[in-house]
C-alpha cells in the first residue's frame, strides 16, 4: 500500500508524507518541512499522524517554503534528513548531529516498505532534486519546482501511477500581476516554475505509461486558480485519469498512490 498526504502546498509551505507498507508495519517518509515547527505539528496531527512516526526526511531544496523547520524536527524527532550535497552547502552546511545523508541524481534510497529516487530538476537553486517513491507495486512522483521538463525528468516519471504535479502559474495572470519584472523572468524563466500548460504537457507524457491520478501542487496565490490548474490538466488528460488540486494552506486529504 502506498499512500500519501500533502500537509501544505506553495509559497506558503511545501510538505508531503508519503506512507507505505502493512498496517502495523508502516515507513513514513516527510518530504519538505517548508512550515514552522507547531505548524507542521499541527497539521500531522489533522493527518492522524505524530512527528515521531516519521522514518526519514527529505528536502528537494533549500529555497525556505521547503527546508523550514527541517533541522529542528530532525534533532527533536533523531530523524535522518536527505539532501543533495549541494542543497546542504547552500544552506551552511549546520550540523545535524550524524543525521545527515546524501542523496544524488538517480541514486536510488531504501526506506523500510519505500524506494524513492531523487532526479535532478531544472530550478534556481544549488543542486535541486525531486524524487518518485515506490513500495515496489506502485510508483508515486514528486515534481513541484522546476522551470521546465527535461528528457531526464519525464524518464523518472515513466510508470508512475500517481503525480504530485507542480501547477505554478497561468502565464496571462503572471504578466498582469503586480509581480516586479525579475521576478516574473524568474517565475516564468527555464528554472522557475511550471506554468499550467507545461504542467499539463508533463502528465501527458507520463499519461501512457499508466497515470491514472494528478495532484495539482504548489499554485501560486496571486497568479493561478485551481480551476484554471484543474482545467489546463483536464485538456489533455483522459477522464480515466483523475484530478486534484492541493490547497496551498491544507493541501490534499490522504490519496492512494
Ligand atoms: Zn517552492
Ligand atoms: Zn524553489
Amino acid at each position: 500500500m502506498l499512500r500519501f498526504k500533502n500537509l501544505g502546498s506553495g509559497s506558503s509551505g511545501n510538505a508531503t508524507v508519503v506512507q507505505a507498507g502493512s498496517p502495523g508495519c508502516l515507513t513514513h517518509l516527510l518530504i519538505d518541512c517548508g512550515l514552522g515547527v507547531r505548524q507542521l505539528d499541527q497539521r500531522l496531527g489533522q493527518a492522524g499522524m505524530l512527528a515521531e512516526q516519521i522514518d526519514a526526511i527529505f528536502i528537494t531544496h533549500e529555497h525556505g517554503d521547503h527546508i523550514g523547520c527541517a533541522r529542528q524536527l530532525a534533532l527533536r524527532e533523531r530523524i535522518p534528513v536527505w539532501m543533495s550535497r549541494g542543497t546542504y552547502a547552500a544552506i551552511g552546511e549546520p550540523d545535524f548531529d550524524g543525521l545527515l545523508r546524501i542523496a544524488g541524481d538517480a541514486q536510488p534510497i531504501a526506506l523500510g516498505a519505500l524506494e524513492i529516487t531523487p532526479f535532478t530538476v531544472p530550478h534556481d537553486a544549488r543542486e535541486p532534486l525531486q524524487l518518485t517513491c515506490s513500495d515496489g507495486a506502485t510508483r508515486l512522483g514528486i515534481l513541484t519546482d522546476l522551470g521546465h521538463a527535461t528528457t531526464h525528468v519525464l524518464q523518472q516519471l515513466s510508470g508512475c501511477a500517481t503525480l504530485l504535479l507542480e501547477c505554478n502559474h497561468d502565464p496571462q495572470l503572471l504578466a498582469a500581476s503586480t509581480y516586479p519584472p525579475f521576478l516574473k523572468r524568474r517565475v516564468g524563466g527555464a528554472w522557475g516554475h511550471l506554468a499550467n500548460s507545461a504542467a499539463a504537457a508533463i502528465a501527458q507524457s507520463v499519461s501512457p505509461f499508466g497515470l491514472r491520478q494528478v495532484v495539482a501542487a504548489h499554485l501560486s496565490e496571486q497568479n493561478n486558480s485551481p480551476e484554471l490548474a484543474r482545467a489546463a490538466l483536464a485538456l489533455v488528460l483522459g477522464a480515466a485519469t483523475e484530478i486534484h488540486v492541493a490547497d496551498g494552506r491544507s493541501g490534499s486529504r490522504w490519496l492512494s498512490a
